[in-house]
């Protein structure tokens, strides 16, 4: 019996290792390359490799063994094999988004539709995710799930939303929102953690960064090699929240002076009565008010930015919908940097986010491909 046990698990494990290895590898490999990288025996690999073609995760070309000049066997992973949905909910808007083993979308909406905790918000949402699958063409056998991106403070443990100022929500049961998604698998996880999880993707999870997202609501996640730090309560990278002016500007969580009454993307667009494009037009064209905003948005950004690198000693990814704006402007607030930094010359360690403002969406979709890569 024991022994029984012991050949499933270790067939198992070869399979994942065989499928991991293709889906790594992303150009065609062959048989061989496969056998020798994995230390398996070939016979080994020929029956993971009838199994991963059989469940249509790998796709094979060439002909026969490399003999007689005929080119030999390849196999590549079929990223559509299996597909992930992310979600993010903001309190002005919705967005869903698909995406592939690899990563890459296969589709984006965006839904003007505010926010609700009421049950027919969640139905709506749920109804467009419906059209939004069909749409693209996916095919829910291989949906691995659904990841849902909520601007707060999330309690996994007791499965709770704790608060999102965002979204004016306090102490939520998180099951008032599964229910309204029972019918595939899905995950709430807060939404700058959840960029950040796909921000640590892009990077192959080779570096420590913190990823500080800016946006109506300013969060962060904190990425470790591989890993993302949670802290103890899972609130871990929550530097919106960081007091910088004691008795400073009205935050929304309640306090006075912290990151995100400064940095929030409001004070260059809603406070202003203009969208943040319309800002950057201005600030480009030289107009004067705009540039003295934006130098007072500047010095509190790069405030957070010397305090973030202080305790973390590590680049920093900046996020969220500002980052498409902040390329022209990198020099400069690299330069305060300098100015403000304790190290010297310590200046250069920001980079701008790889998704953008789909982030969210895309993190928290990314985490079911990983599991199922992990789990397969
Ligand atoms: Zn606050």
């Amino acid at each position: 019996m024991e022994q029984t046990m012991n050949t499933t698990v270790m067939r198992q494990t070869n399979r994942r290792r065989v499928c991991q290895y293709i889906y790594e590898s992303v150009r065609p490999v062959t048989k061989q390359e496969i056998a020798g990288e994995l230390s398996l025996s070939l016979p080994t690999v020929t029956g993971n490799l009838a199994e991963l073609l059989e469940e249509g995760l790998v796709s094979c070309s060439g002909t026969q063994e490399s003999t007689g000049g005929r080119k030999p066997q390849t196999y590549v992973l079929n990223p559509r094999a299996r597909v992930a949905v992310g979600m993010c909910l903001l309190d002005d808007g919705a967005q869903l988004l698909a995406i592939d083993m690899w990563g890459e979308e296969l589709g984006c909406r965006e839904l003007p539709i505010p926010f609700a905790h009421t049950p027919e918000y969640y139905q709506e949402i749920a109804r467009h995710l419906e059209e939004f699958i069909d749409s693209c063409g996916l095919d829910r056998k291989r949906l691995l799930g659904v990841g849902i991106a909520i601007p707060g403070i999330i309690d996994q443990a007791e499965g709770r939303l704790v608060m999102s100022p965002t979204l004016e929500l306090w102490d939520i049961p998180l099951e008032e929102i599964y229910q309204h998604f029972s019918h595939y698998p899905a995950f709430i996880e807060n939404t700058p953690n959840a960029s950040g999880y796909a921000e640590r993707w892009a990077n192959s999870g080779q570096t420590n960064v913190v990823y500080l997202s800016l946006d109506r609501g300013v969060g962060g996640a904190i990425i470790q090699g591989d890993k993302q730090y949670m802290g103890d309560h899972g609130r871990g990278g929550e530097f919106g929240h960081m007091r910088l002016v004691p008795n400073g500007r009205q935050c929304n969580c309640g306090r006075r002076g912290c990151v995100e009454a400064y940095c929030s993307t409001s004070r260059l667009s809603v406070d202003l009565g203009l969208t943040l494009k319309e800002f950057f037009a201005q600030l480009q064209a030289g107009d004067k008010q705009a540039a003295a905003v934006w130098e007072e948005y500047r010095a509190h950004l790069t405030d957070a930015l010397v305090n973030l690198r202080t305790c973390f000693d590590c680049d920093i990814i900046l996020g969220g919908a500002l980052s498409p704006y902040l390329e022209g402007l990198l020099p400069e607030i690299c330069w305060e940097l300098g100015e403000k930094t304790l190290f010297d010359g310590d200046s250069f360690f920001l980079h701008l986010d790889h998704f953008g403002s789909h982030g969210a969406s895309a993190g928290t979709a990314l985490r079911f491909i990983d599991d199922f890569l992990l789990t397969y």
